[in-house]
């Protein structure tokens, strides 16, 4: 590692342990939850979404059961796991949606059974959905774009940026990419702009074999790279075709391996959304649903989803630059320092 690296890394820390916050305490009751999460490629679901989730409902109800499946980005899969779970005899569904207007099916099929439905990280678009638990994605968006024009700088008018987005049948990618434009709009130039079924690193690497050839390597001053898995492709892309120095490039999700190439210099910036509360809050409101309790003690907001107001907890995302992994990921234990370090 260089000796910025070093400092940086110096910087970064001890993990301190999180301490868990009062949770209410499970009484004797029992019920079956179904957690359901969209694909495997994104390494927050099978290491952090899951685990959390698991370990509050372990918390607040020792007696519930809670079944997992992952639908690996198919959504024909997902809903045989849904109509699954329910035959199985969950009584509420938390749902990741590989597909925002697909899962109305897999909740219309839920109300029609009294099965609840927290649409958990994604929105299911126009049917009937409890509750919903996310983060502020147009912020997250934001605050890609504004760390991408802020290490652009005065290099703005020099070239152009290639946008590679996230899955188009991912409510939330429409989003990101909304909030970034909102930011970049009028002040740089776009010169290539796809959306990256599934979510697919590999797409996104052949995606910007394009963008270097259609912009010329030479032209591109930044790249909007929708999330961490995406942003690893780019930059190898960019390396095998020799763009020097790197044009900065963003990400999100804070993923190991998006932080140790931000401490790396590799890609100037993440976005850190803490995964912990969101599967938290997910399980306290299936908790709630479960009960029959209403769930507006824990909703703080309404977010219209085309079929009606959905309760809603949308949590506040963080900026990730090389200058504030200790401060924020490493901080608050999402990410070991040991493991970071490891990389470099
Ligand atoms: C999530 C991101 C994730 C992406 C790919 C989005 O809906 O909000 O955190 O990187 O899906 O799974």
């Amino acid at each position: 590692a260089s000796v910025a690296v070093m400092v940086v890394l110096a910087a970064v820390g001890c993990t301190s342990d999180s301490s868990d916050d009062e949770a209410p305490q499970g009484g004797s009751e029992s019920g079956t939850i179904a957690l359901l999460l969209p694909e495997t490629q994104t390494t927050r679901y099978e290491s952090a979404d899951r685990p959390y989730f698991e370990a509050r409902m372990a918390k607040i109800c020792p007696d519930c059961k809670v079944l997992y499946s992952n639908a690996d980005q198919d959504s024909a899969a997902q809903q045989n796991q849904a109509e699954q779970a329910m035959t199985n005899g969950a009584k509420v569904l938390v749902l990741d949606p590989v597909d925002g207007e697909a899962a109305a099916v897999i909740a219309r099929n839920a109300r029609d059974r009294g099965v609840r439905v927290v649409s958990y990280d994604r929105l299911i678009q126009k049917a009937p959905v409890d509750a919903y638990v996310s983060f502020d994605n147009e912020k997250v968006g934001q605050l890609q774009g504004q760390s991408l024009l802020d290490a652009i700088g005065d290099r703005a008018g020099a070239g152009k940026v290639i946008m590679i987005n996230g899955s188009q049948d991912d409510p939330n990618a429409q989003q990101f990419k909304d909030g970034a434009l909102s930011v970049l709009e009028g002040k740089v130039t776009i010169g290539f702009d796809t959306f990256t079924p599934d979510w697919s690193p590999d797409t996104a690497g052949r995606e910007m074999d394009q963008a270097i050839t259609t912009v010329g390597r030479e032209n591109i001053v930044g790249v909007y790279a929708a999330n961490d898995g995406m942003a690893g492709a780019v930059v190898a892309a960019l390396r095998r075709a020799n763009v020097t120095p790197l044009p900065p490039v963003t990400g999100q999700d804070a993923e190991l391996a998006g932080v140790q190439r931000v401490l790396a210099g590799d890609q100037h910036m993440t976005v850190y959304k803490a995964i912990r509360p969101e599967a938290e809050q997910a399980a306290d409101l299936a908790l709630a649903l479960l009960r029959g309790e209403p769930v507006d003690t824990i909703a703080t907001g309404r977010v219209d989803n085309g079929n009606g107001q959905v309760p809603s907890v949308l949590l506040e995302p963080v900026a990730v630059t090389r200058d504030t992994v200790a401060e924020t990921v490493v901080k608050d234990g999402f990410l070991a320092k040991a493991d970071l370090c490891a990389g470099t």
